[in-house]
C-alpha cells in the first residue's frame, strides 16, 4: 500500500503514446507515421550534417559547461529573433523584442502561457479546431482557459476562413489567439497572405493578442523567409504578439530541446520589463536553459557558409516529404481513381490530414501495423518511397 494509492493511471499521450505502441509491435511491415520526426528513405533518424559540423567546431573550441544566464545564450537569442523577423527588422533594432531561450517549442509555449496567466488574468486562449494535441494541455495546466475557433472545413479539406473570422470577431476583447506561424499541425492548411491580412484586421479591431507557434519554419514553403511571413507582417502592422519557436524539426534538434519564447512589442521599456518577468517564471521552473543545442544554432545561423548548408539540408528534407506526398497521391489515384485525393498534395508541411475516423485509424494500426494519431493525421516525414504503395493500400482498405 502507498499513500499515493489514490493516484490514477494517466492515459497514454495521444502522440508520443503512438511511438510506444509502435515499439511493442513485432510485425516486419510496421510503419510509424505518428510523431512528426524526419526519417531517411531507410526510415532511420537523421542528424543534419551541418549540426555534426557545428558540434565538431564546438568540441574543438573546448567550451565550458557553466550555467547560461536565465534568458539563455545571447548569440542564440539574437540568431533566433533574426531568423523570425529578419536581420534588419526595426523591432529588433529598437530593442522591442523580449526573447527568452526556453525548452524547445513546448517549454516556450508553457512559459508564454504562464506569463499570460500571471499578467493577463482572465484572458482566454483561442486555439484552432483542430490543433496540435499539446496546446490544450499546456494552457489548461497553466490555468489559462482555452476555447476553440473554427479552422478546418472537412467538406473542402481546406480552411474554414469565414468560420475562423466569425469566431475571432465573437471572441472577448483581449483574448489570446494561438496561430500556427506556418505548416499548420495537423491539417497542413495555412491561410493565404490575403487571409492573414484580414485576420490581422480582426485582431486589431477586437484588440486580440496573437500567440504564434512557429514549429516548422522552413518546412512549409522550403524558405525560412517565406515561412515567417505572418509574424513579420504582424510586426510591420505594429501588432504586439507572443511567439514560440522550435528548432526540433528544421534543424532536427528534437531531443536537445532548443527554442525560444519572445514578445514582440511596441515599446523597448515594456520589452525589458516583460523579459524580466519571463526570467522570473523560468527561474522557478528549470532555472536556466541547456547550452548545447543553443550553441549549435548560433554556430549554424551565425556562420554564412553553414547557414547556406543548413538551407540545403532543409530543402532536401522538405523535398523528400514532397516527393513521398506525390508518390502516395499517385498510388491512391491508381488504386481508387473515382475518389478525390487532391488533399494529399494540396496540404503542406510534414503531415497529411486524411479525415479518417478513429475507427479507421484503428484499422490502419491493428490490421496494417501503420501507427498514426487517431485524429487521422499521418506524418509523411516518417514515410519512405518504398512504403507508399503499402500505405495507399491500407488507406483504401480502411476508408472504404
Ligand atoms: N507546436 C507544434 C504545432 C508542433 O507540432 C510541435 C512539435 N510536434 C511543437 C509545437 C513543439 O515541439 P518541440 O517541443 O519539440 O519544439
Amino acid at each position: 500500500a502507498s499513500r499515493l494509492d489514490g493516484v490514477e493511471m494517466a492515459p497514454p499521450d495521444p502522440i508520443l503514446g503512438v511511438s510506444e505502441a509502435f515499439k511493442r509491435d513485432t510485425s516486419a511491415d510496421k510503419l510509424n507515421l505518428g510523431v512528426g520526426a524526419y526519417r531517411t528513405e531507410e526510415l532511420q533518424p537523421y542528424v543534419l550534417k551541418v549540426v555534426r559540423k557545428a558540434e565538431e567546431r564546438m568540441l574543438a573550441a573546448n567550451e565550458n559547461k557553466e550555467y547560461l544566464p536565465i534568458e539563455g545564450l545571447a548569440s542564440f537569442r539574437k540568431a533566433t529573433v533574426e531568423l523570425l523577423l529578419g536581420a534588419d527588422s526595426p523591432t529588433i533594432k529598437e530593442g522591442r523584442v523580449a526573447c527568452l531561450q526556453s525548452l524547445s517549442g513546448t517549454g516556450s509555449l508553457r512559459i508564454g502561457a504562464a506569463f499570460i496567466a500571471k499578467f493577463m488574468p482572465g484572458a482566454v486562449a483561442f486555439i484552432s479546431r483542430p490543433t496540435w494535441g499539446n496546446h490544450k494541455n499546456i494552457f489548461a495546466d497553466t490555468g489559462v482557459e482555452w476555447r476553440e475557433y473554427s479552422y478546418f472545413d472537412p467538406e473542402t479539406i481546406g480552411l474554414d476562413f469565414e468560420g475562423m473570422i466569425a469566431d475571432l470577431e465573437a471572441a472577448p476583447e483581449g483574448s489570446v489567439v494561438v496561430l500556427h506561424g506556418c505548416a499548420h499541425n495537423p491539417t497542413g492548411v495555412d491561410p493565404t497572405k490575403e487571409q492573414w491580412a484580414k485576420i490581422a484586421d480582426v485582431i486589431i479591431a477586437k484588440n486580440l493578442v496573437p500567440f504564434f507557434d512557429v514549429a516548422y519554419q522552413g518546412f512549409a514553403t522550403g524558405s525560412l523567409e517565406e515561412d515567417a511571413f505572418a509574424p513579420r507582417y504582424f510586426a510591420e502592422r505594429s501588432i504586439e504578439f507572443a511567439v514560440a519557436q522550435s528548432y526540433s524539426k528544421n534543424l532536427g534538434l528534437y531531443a536537445e530541446r532548443v527554442g525560444a519564447i519572445s514578445w514582440v512589442l511596441n515599446d523597448a521599456g515594456a520589452a525589458d520589463r516583460v523579459l524580466s518577468q519571463m526570467k522570473r517564471i523560468a527561474r522557478a521552473v528549470y532555472s536556466n536553459p541547456p547550452v548545447h543545442g543553443a550553441r549549435i544554432v548560433s554556430e549554424v545561423v551565425g556562420n554564412e557558409e553553414m547557414f547556406e548548408e543548413w538551407k540545403g539540408e532543409m530543402d532536401m528534407m522538405a523535398g523528400r516529404i514532397k516527393a513521398v506526398r506525390q508518390e502516395l497521391y499517385d498510388a491512391l489515384v491508381k488504386l481508387e481513381p473515382n475518389k478525390d485525393w487532391s488533399f494529399v498534395t494540396k496540404q503542406i508541411g510534414m503531415f497529411s490530414f486524411t479525415g479518417m475516423s478513429p475507427a479507421q485509424c484503428d484499422n490502419m494500426t491493428n490490421k496494417h501495423h501503420i501507427y498514426m494519431t487517431r485524429d487521422g493525421r499521418l506524418s509523411l516525414a516518417g514515410l519512405s518511397s518504398s512504403k507508399c504503395q503499402y500505405l495507399a493500400e491500407a488507406m483504401i482498405d480502411s476508408i472504404d
